[in-house]
């Protein structure tokens, strides 16, 4: 694999190979920063958990600089910072069971560049070799630039592997805006209900966040515990935890699909129920 980056991270739990790990892959989530798959994407970690038949792995595109600091880490440079986010994104992998965790480490600004090309080649390399069922990205009404530039790379990455591997199911999933709004019918609703004590180490483990005062752990599981209350108003819950995500599945079956258009078709359909509702 060529990964562009020379201080790119690759980590193996059960210390295979890098590429046979990341060839047994089913489940892959490609994200923008250290903490984002553990919330965007625990239906995958979950399905994977356990099983020798299914595995997840995560792909971290950025590399953590600019993070904010406080408590124990409010002295550390921005260099020492990257450092502790790439072993918190290690630990993860140790606990979620992953077959592989990447983290490329380009900074944000060349994601967001959309003339950029080597994050597509990376995520490109990635893909020939995990060949995905599943795939996780970041939803493309999202308001966090660089969650919206890791996907539009994504997507560019899937387009251009499609005639040599393409998964049957890409979802866009919650960070930085959640899918509650999305019509009943256009949501993916994906049950995250399997072993609350796993989804709750995963986003736990990622102390620097946490430390500052941001309950990412709390909100996480919060965020999922709402959805499955309120996605529907009778009968009682079958799950206890949902996520939901957009169906992204049509933009790689059609490439020539406009994705502005796509994704806009969501809110289009938002817009016209609440319109209809008022009369
Ligand atoms: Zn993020």
């Amino acid at each position: 694999m060529n990964l562009h980056k020379r201080d790119a991270d690759v980590f193996v739990p059960d210390g295979l190979d890098a590429d046979a790990a990341l060839a047994r892959t089913t489940h892959l989530c490609i994200a923008a920063h250290q903490d984002d798959i553990e919330i965007m994407a625990y239906h995958g970690v979950a399905e994977c958990f356990g099983r020798r038949d299914k595995w997840f792995s995560g792909v971290v595109v950025t590399n953590g600089a600019g993070s904010p600091r406080s408590g124990i880490y409010g002295n550390y440079n921005d260099a020492e910072m990257q450092k502790v986010r790439i072993i918190e994104q290690r630990k993860a992998a140790y606990v979620g069971e992953y077959a592989c965790q990447i983290q490329l480490g380009f900074t944000s600004a060349q994601v967001k560049d959309r003339k950029e090309t080597a994050v597509v080649e990376s995520l490109s390399a990635v893909l020939r070799t995990a060949r995905p069922e599943v795939v996780y990205l970041h939803n493309l009404a999202d308001k966090h630039d660089t969650h919206i530039g890791t996907s539009l790379n994504a997507i560019k990455a899937l387009r251009a592997v499609r005639g040599e591997t393409q998964p049957r199911k890409v979802y866009g999933c919650e960070v930085w805006r959640d899918l509650d709004w999305l019509m009943d019918s256009d949501k993916q609703p994906l049950p995250v209900s399997a072993r609350s004590n796993i989804a709750a180490a995963l986003v736990g483990v990622f102390d620097s966040q946490v430390t500052g005062g941001k309950r990412y752990d709390l909100a996480t599981a919060g965020r999922r515990l709402a959805h499955a209350t309120y996605f529907a108003s009778h009968g009682t819950d079958e799950e206890s935890a949902l996520n939901f995500a957009m169906d992204l599945t049509p933009l790689i079956a059609q490439p020539d699909l406009p994705i502005a258009e796509y994704v806009l078709g969501f809110v289009d359909r938002f817009r016209e129920d609440v319109a209809k509702k008022l009369g």
